[in-house]
């Protein structure tokens, strides 16, 4: 998708006297100009507060802003607009899920299970809830290859347990985990299914009726929308009995100073004060974006890319990679060490030659100590990433290699 370079207007400059190959967007990915624009346009002619103006500026920023969650709704395939949620990232919406569905559905005694491979997002906040409900939680182990070990998930299970919290693709091994079966399982012991989706919906297509899971969870910023948007997708029925989160403007249909307040409908029950409007309606053109691109050409550009990559970085000599070496089974996300460089020297020598990477323990130091290994350095692919950027990110490592080994 070479073409597309054009687009991203941040790609077109110098690192360290060297051309930008940007590898870090498992952590955030780069915007197109049509996002850019999309947000820059709104302050310019379009700025105004949604859902409580009657002139016509509120009148159609309210209107793309719901305009956007349409297209949200559409994009993971979701039955209604108002099973999406506009929180600030994905963190903020399993939080929004512990606090709120969790509070009212999990007591002492009770049980959650995650899995190794969680992200920081999807682990703390279950602990700061089992530390005050006195609930326990257990974790799915990993395979010596990098995936979920399912077997073991049946014996996890019984009828204390209310609900399973696993992430879609692995933002360190960069597995994708087989939610449907792993939905099919709980099911037998009706526990809910919270899928961590931060690193599936920019790469693959997502289905969540298909997936079968009671809440979804993703960010904008990974998709090429802006920053502070984040998404939680839940069943309608299950929104309309969980308690609001947070309280304030927006979430009311009546307050009085005596009386608890009346709370609004779902989506606006969970979306008090003011949201990020300009970033939503930017994550609906960065989603007019990958429809145009096509998500499923996406999905195989990058699998061609991780393809590729393996390929050639596994036969560097001393290098490690985590998690399955197999493309078909993972997302643009490769994890490695070489040799002893501590992955923050490899990150700090890529950056020289303009290389930009990711290093360190992911946000998942559970998984760093049961992999052995204190930190690791990860690359990570998008739609304008090359074969070319590869080719000249393996000959600087290789040289690394020579240089340190
Ligand atoms: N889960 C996974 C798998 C992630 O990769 C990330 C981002 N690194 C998050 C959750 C959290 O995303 P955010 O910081 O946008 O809330």
């Amino acid at each position: 998708m070479k073409n597309i370079r054009k687009d991203f207007p941040i790609l077109n400059q110098k690192i360290n006297g060297h051309p930008l190959v940007y590898f870090d967007n498992a952590a955030t990915a780069q915007k197109p100009k049509q996002v850019i624009e999309a947000v820059s346009n709104f302050y310019k002619t379009g700025n105004a507060n949604i859902h409580r103006g009657i002139h016509t500026l509120s009148e159609i920023a309210t209107a793309d802003f719901e305009k956007a969650r349409e297209k949200v709704a559409k994009f993971i395939k979701a039955n209604d607009s108002s099973e999406i949620i506009f929180t600030r990232n994905a963190t903020e919406s399993i939080n929004l899920v512990a606090h709120s569905w969790g509070r009212a559905n999990i007591k002492k005694g009770d049980e959650i299970i995650l899995s190794q491979m969680e992200h920081h997002a999807n682990i703390v906040p279950w602990q700061i809830l089992t530390k005050e409900t006195g609930a326990i939680i257990k974790y799915i182990p990993i395979t010596k290859n990098g995936e979920l070990n399912l077997k073991t998930l049946p014996k996890l299970l019984n009828k204390k347990t209310k609900l399973i919290g696993v992430v879609h693709a692995s933002n360190v091994l960069g597995v994708i985990n087989p939610i449907e079966r792993i939905v099919k399982i709980a099911k037998r012991f009706r526990a809910a299914v919270l899928v961590d989706g931060a690193q599936s919906v920019p790469n693959m297509p997502v289905d969540v009726k298909k997936l079968g899971c009671d809440f979804f969870v993703f960010s904008s910023h990974k998709m090429m929308g802006p920053s502070g948007v984040g998404v939680l997708w839940a069943k309608k029925g299950l929104l309309e009995i969980m308690p609001p989160f947070l309280g304030g403007g927006e979430m009311i249909k009546q307050v009085s100073f005596d009386k608890m307040p009346e709370f609004n409908e779902v989506p606006q029950k969970f979306e008090a004060g003011t949201p990020n409007i300009e970033g939503v309606i930017g994550l609906g053109v960065a989603i007019d974006y990958l429809n145009k691109l096509g998500i499923n050409r996406i999905r195989k550009y990058e699998r061609e890319l991780t393809a590729y990559a393996l390929k050639k970085i596994l036969a560097i000599k001393e290098i490690v990679i985590y998690g399955p070496k197999i493309a078909q089974k993972r997302v643009g996300v490769i994890c490695f060490n070489l040799g002893k460089i501590h992955a923050h020297d490899l990150a700090s020598l890529l950056d020289e030659k303009g290389i930009a990477i990711r290093s360190g323990h992911h946000c998942a130091m559970p998984l760093m100590k049961v992999l052995g290994i204190p930190a690791c350095a990860r690359i990570s692919f998008s739609a304008y990433n090359t074969k070319e950027d590869i080719d000249y990110f393996v000959k600087v490592l290789e040289n690394i290699y020579v240089r340190f080994v």
